[in-house]
């Protein structure tokens, strides 16, 4: 690719070494994994070898790691599936007004089809869910809690563990999305449910997703099929997806200190350089946020000028969520902090990567200012 890549949140691209074992085993290992012969044996070792080293490398049991074919896909199965399982005990469900569209659409299925009432938490002007809202919001029928773990446009980081604790002695089952946080922060396991996360993310492939599931806790199929998945999930195992899984996952754990040490220094230039730019305002916490993500807004040029401006010069970045990237609404986690329809209508979110260097961000901030002036005048 020619463009200056700077939306690393969105997707990143495959590392070689992943690529290559990728192809290889997408070559070798075609037979169906649920085949009674040596080859189908064969293939149902390795992705059951997979899935016993994501689970030694989480440190959670084997059997509570479940193959998917994304994030998208383990949010709706772990909310749809537990909600319906479970909506004898309750129908009341707390989350977050800033969720990822996977998990806030299956949430607003559930509120408008099968008639569960929701609590959806304000955030603060931190982008962070407040721990006191979550326990004012539990009601006698509230049965699960569903929050991301680390925000997808800005880069807050929630108070997964503490809410975790609370949640666990008050048996309410919680759902975490950790898309953006695995390898990235320190997460409890012990004190979360469920979490979703996804290789693509990852520099490894797309279309291969992990739901992490205690052992106690009951879903209702969403897919219905076969044995595969302990009958959870029916459809012929993507055996290839799921063995290189683990490498995607190990490369991600061992170098996330070197990537996060080399990202947060290029975080520390942008923002230093950024927030010289008149009109200019950073909407990532300085604490308590991750460096991979900054967003920033431009009070005198709109989001899809700016994104468009430094496209025709070779530059990638986001408005918001890619997922809502085709939408006209602004932002929904920088309006769910309150922020002005001037920051949300202005903002992007820029993505940084252990691949880039500083030549690469002195570039990016040279471009917006040269945008920022070009507009303005
Ligand atoms: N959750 C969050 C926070 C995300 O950022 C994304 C992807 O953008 C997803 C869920 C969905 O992941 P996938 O693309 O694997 O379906």
């Amino acid at each position: 690719m020619l463009n200056l890549f700077f939306d690393y949140t969105s997707s990143t691209p495959i590392d070689k070494e992943i690529l290559t074992a990728y192809e290889k085993t997408l070559e070798k290992y075609y037979i169906n994994s649920e085949a009674l012969y040596s080859d189908g044996i064969e293939v149902k070792k390795m992705v059951e070898t997979s899935r016993e080293k994501i689970a030694k490398l989480f440190g959670v049991h084997k059997d509570e790691i479940i193959f998917t074919s994304g994030a998208s896909e383990s949010n709706n199965f772990a909310i749809k599936g537990y909600c319906l399982k479970n909506m004898h005990k309750g129908k009341h469900i707390i989350t977050s007004k800033m969720e990822h569209s996977s998990m806030m659409n299956a949430i607003k299925q559930l509120e408008s089809f099968f008639g569960f009432e929701v609590t959806y938490l304000d955030i603060n002007e931190n982008g962070c869910v407040n721990v006191e809202d979550v326990v004012d919001a539990i009601r006698d029928d509230t049965i699960v809690v569903s929050l991301m773990a680390v925000n997808n446009e800005i880069g807050s980081i929630q108070p997964i563990n503490e809410i975790g604790k609370i949640l666990k002695e008050k048996r309410i089952c919680f759902i975490v999305d950790a898309v953006q946080a695995i390898s990235k922060i320190e997460l409890n396991f012990d004190v979360i449910d469920m979490l979703s996360c996804t290789t693509h993310k990852l520099y490894g492939i797309k279309g291969c997703g992990i739901l992490y599931k205690k052992r106690n806790i009951e879903l209702l199929p969403l897919i219905n099929g076969g044995q595969q998945e302990q009958g959870l999930r029916g459809g012929t195992t993507n055996a290839p997806a799921a063995i290189v899984a683990f490498k995607t996952f190990r490369k991600a754990f061992e170098n996330a200190k070197s990537h996060y040490d080399h990202v947060k220094k290029l975080n520390d230039y942008c923002r230093e350089e950024l927030s010289k730019i008149d009109d200019i305002v950073i909407n990532s916490p300085v604490n308590n946020s991750i460096p991979y993500i900054l967003n920033i807004s431009c009070l005198s040029v709109n989001s899809e000028i700016m994104m468009n401006a430094l496209n025709s010069r070779g530059i990638c970045v986001s408005a918001q969520s890619t997922c809502a990237s085709r939408t006209k609404t602004p932002s929904k986690t920088l309006k769910a902090m309150n922020k002005s329809d001037e920051i949300a209508y202005g903002a992007i979110r820029i993505s940084l990567s252990h691949l880039h260097n500083f030549d690469d961000v002195k570039f990016l901030v040279s471009t917006i200012k040269e945008i920022v002036d070009e507009y303005r005048t």
